[in-house]
């Protein structure tokens, strides 16, 4: 019996990287997942995968019906988890990029651009799960923020402060969902290796990732601490950060 047997669970930006590990890992401890993207053809694939490992899932993507940015996207991305898997019990806003800019060139688009993904996305899928969840009295929602939410890098004020900003939301999110036995945690992930931290000029990546005491992580080192959170192990534990980076941060 999996872990998450009978669970229904949304998986934001599950397209690649760290979410479609964390939506392959869900189907294998039971539950159904309604795969998000804004990429079309990367949430079809994955949704593709995981229907031939035997999961049962559900696909809303593209733009804009995958959008988390966009209101209306987000309430039809909840239907759908609930009118074609049964149900909803777990939230995972995940999506997220970076469009990094040091702060003299990053114009007015770069900045709204990534507050609006990271940060808005989250806020609209919360609101979107929020009452459904309160009336069922059960929930499971898990945000990712990153390290650069606690300290940051160069060129990346628009993200550290959409992430830093994840952080507090999560929080207050946990305070009044926790009388309905709703849980609300954030990750912060280190340097996981996707196509996000790809883009990281290759003079760079030998130093970056040499300074991680355990190593690059992995998407699967993310998914599997998602797992535990939104599993019955973890039913008395809410508003909390976990970093999740291999050591760099302790
Ligand atoms: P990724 O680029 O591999 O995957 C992110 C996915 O989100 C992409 O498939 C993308 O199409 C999707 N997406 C982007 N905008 C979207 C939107 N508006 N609506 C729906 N989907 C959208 O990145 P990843 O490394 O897997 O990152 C996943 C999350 O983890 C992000 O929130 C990222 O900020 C965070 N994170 C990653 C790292 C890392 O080292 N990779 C570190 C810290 C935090």
């Amino acid at each position: 019996m999996g872990r998450l047997e009978g669970k229904v669970a949304i998986v934001t930006g599950s397209g690649r990287g760290i979410g479609k590990s964390i939506a392959r890992l869900f189907i294998e401890e039971g539950a159904a997942v309604l795969i998000n993207d804004l990429d079309e053809e990367a949430a079809q694939l994955t949704a593709r995968e995981l229907q031939a490992a035997g999961g049962k899932v559900s696909v809303v993507a593209g733009n804009p019906d995958g959008d988390v940015t966009n209101e209306s996207s987000c309430l039809r991305i909840v239907e759908a988890a609930r009118e074609d898997l049964g149900g909803l019990h777990i939230l995972v806003n995940n999506a997220g990029t970076t469009l990094d800019r040091v702060i003299h060139k990053m114009d007015d688009r770069a900045w709204r651009f990534i507050l609006d993904v990271n940060l808005k996305g989250t806020f609209l899928m919360t609101k979107a799960v929020y009452d459904y969840f309160k009336r069922q009295r059960y929930g499971k929602i898990v945000n990712m923020s990153s390290m650069a939410g606690l300290g940051s890098n160069i060129g990346q004020a628009n993200y550290a402060t959409s992430k830093s900003a994840v952080i507090s939301f999560t929080k207050s999110v946990a305070i009044d969902l926790a009388p309905y036995n709703v849980c609300v945690n954030v990750l912060a992930p280190g340097i996981i290796d996707t196509r996000l931290t790809r883009a990281i000029p290759s003079e760079k990546w030998e130093s970056v990732t040499q300074a991680i005491p355990m190593g690059l992580g992995r998407p699967e080192h993310v998914a599997r601490v998602v797992l535990g959170l939104c599993s019955e192990d973890f039913d008395y534990v809410t508003g909390q950060l976990i970093v999740v980076s291999g050591g760099l941060i302790i």
